[in-house]
């Protein structure tokens, strides 16, 4: 398995930007609770650490989205399979995703979660491929810039596999 994996972040330079990004946001949201939104499925590590890195008050909530299908190019297409449980209305919200990468699914949410009267709504990204963007999105705070590469791990998988590598690591097919 691991012969066509490259790492490009171990677990513990992860483990030190997640603390970092954790702060950083809590700055940001000052004694407010935060409702932090996790973009299913890849983001559920990330966002176990870092809400773990967030001082004070956070609501957990997810977000079920559907925008690759199995393979390593997007189709485009993107579908919410599982919608969030409560209202997000006058809450302080964090998008927590895992890669942006050509901006279609970030733009949907941002559309699609903005109607819904947040306070203030926000996105983090672990990673973010900027070489591959197809539509401006505002990325309030990224993990890691990398090139335009496929990666796995951290959550991150390849037809549901690798999500539970500790790292992060380029797919050499
Ligand atoms: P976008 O809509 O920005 O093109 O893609 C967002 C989604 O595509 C991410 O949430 C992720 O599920 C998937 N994706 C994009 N790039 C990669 C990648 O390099 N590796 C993996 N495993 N998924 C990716």
């Amino acid at each position: 398995m691991s012969a066509n994996l490259r790492v490009l972040f171990s677990a513990e330079q992860i483990a030190a930007r997640v603390a970092e990004l954790g702060r950083e946001i809590r700055a940001a949201h000052p004694d407010q609770t935060l409702t932090v939104i996790c973009v299913l499925k890849g983001s559920s590590l990330f966002m176990a650490d870092l809400v773990r890195a967030i001082p004070g008050d956070v609501r957990l909530e997810f977000l079920g989205v559907a925008s690759y299908h199995g393979g390593t190019s997007s189709s485009g297409a993107v579908q919410i399979t599982q919608d969030l449980r409560a209202s997000i209305e006058g809450q302080a919200c964090l998008i927590v995703e895992d890669i942006v990468d050509t901006g279609l699914t970030m733009d949907y949410l941002l559309r699609t979660l903005a109607v819904r009267g947040p306070r203030s709504l926000r996105v983090v990204s672990l990673l973010d491929k900027p070489g591959n963007r197809e539509i401006e999105v505002a990325v309030d705070y990224v993990g890691f810039t990398i090139p335009d590469e496929f990666v796995v791990g951290y959550g991150l998988d390849l037809g549901e596999l690798y999500r539970n590598l500790p790292y992060v690591a380029v797919y050499v097919p």
